[in-house]
This record gives structure tokens, C-alpha cells and sequence, in this order.
């Protein structure tokens, strides 16, 4: 896999503004932000996305993501924060060669949706679904 915009970044080819980092991941503000103080949390080694990055990987992912919101939070005063992952360009990956969390701070107000949840179930189909994942989880 060739270098990923995010493995520049973390080779000091290109700019960033960097808010925290360990051996294993970095921290920078997104340079297109949902709202300012918006940060990517990434690991210092490529992966795509979910589906083949190694389970000790995203957890620690997670606990830098914990970590900044409640950075984040503090510093911009949010109201809230969201963690968004996107995978695969049919969930809005756009960086689609090596994986991240968004940490969002979130504003009253903001007018920020993600998605809508509006959809519906016909009688029975709830548990169809649930049965199909959960025989996915075996
Ligand atoms: P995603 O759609 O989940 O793949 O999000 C990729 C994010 O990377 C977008 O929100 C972009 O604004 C952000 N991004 C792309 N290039 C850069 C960069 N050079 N520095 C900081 N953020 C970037």
C-alpha cells in the first residue's frame, strides 16, 4: 500500500495541527472540521478502515478518542462530542486507505445531523435482521 495523506502527516511530508501522540497513534485537527476543534485520531500504522485493522489497534483508538473529547469538550466548550467512524466509501469514508476516528465537539443548536433514523420495520422483520447478525457474530 502506497503512503496514505494521514502517513505523510505522520512522517512530517505534510502539515498538520497536532493535538496529541503516543507510539502507536496521532491526533490532529481535521482541516475540514464539522465544527472548529474537530480531531482525527489515527494509528501510526495503515490500515484501511474496521475490517482489517487488529483488535488491540482499535481499542487503543479508542482510548486516545476518549481522551480528546474530553479534550476536546473542555478546550472548545462543547456541549457534547460525537466519535463517528466511516467505512467504506458507502459510509462516507473519503480517505479510504487508512483508518480514523472523528472526535466531533457538538454546539446546542449546531443544526449538525448525521443520519435520521427514520426508517421502519415491517412485522417480523426486526427479528429476521437480528437473527441474520447474530449468526454473523458466531
Ligand atoms: P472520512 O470521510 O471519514 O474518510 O474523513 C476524512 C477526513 O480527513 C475529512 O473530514 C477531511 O477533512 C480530513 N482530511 C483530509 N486531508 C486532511 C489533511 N491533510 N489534514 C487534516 N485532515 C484532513
Amino acid at each position: 500500500m502506497s503512503d496514505s495523506i494521514f502517513t505523510q502527516i505522520i512522517k512530517g511530508k505534510i502539515p498538520s495541527s497536532k493535538v496529541y501522540e503516543d507510539d502507536e497513534a496521532i491526533a490532529f485537527l481535521d482541516i475540514h472540521p464539522v465544527n472548529k476543534g474537530h480531531v482525527l485520531v489515527v494509528p501510526r500504522k495503515q490500515y484501511r478502515n474496521i475490517f482489517d485493522t487488529p483488535e488491540e489497534t482499535m481499542a487503543h483508538l479508542i482510548v486516545v478518542a476518549k481522551r480528546v473529547a474530553k479534550a476536546v469538550k473542555e478546550a472548545v466548550k462543547a456541549d457534547g462530542v460525537n466519535i463517528v467512524m466511516n467505512n467504506e466509501p458507502a459510509a462516507g469514508q473519503m480517505v479510504t486507505d487508512h483508518v480514523h476516528l472523528h472526535v466531533i465537539p457538538r454546539h446546542i443548536g449546531d443544526g449538525f445531523r448525521e443520519w435520521f433514523g427514520v426508517g421502519t420495520y415491517n412485522a417480523g422483520e426486526m427479528d429476521e435482521y437480528a437473527e441474520r447478525i447474530k449468526k454473523a457474530c458466531d
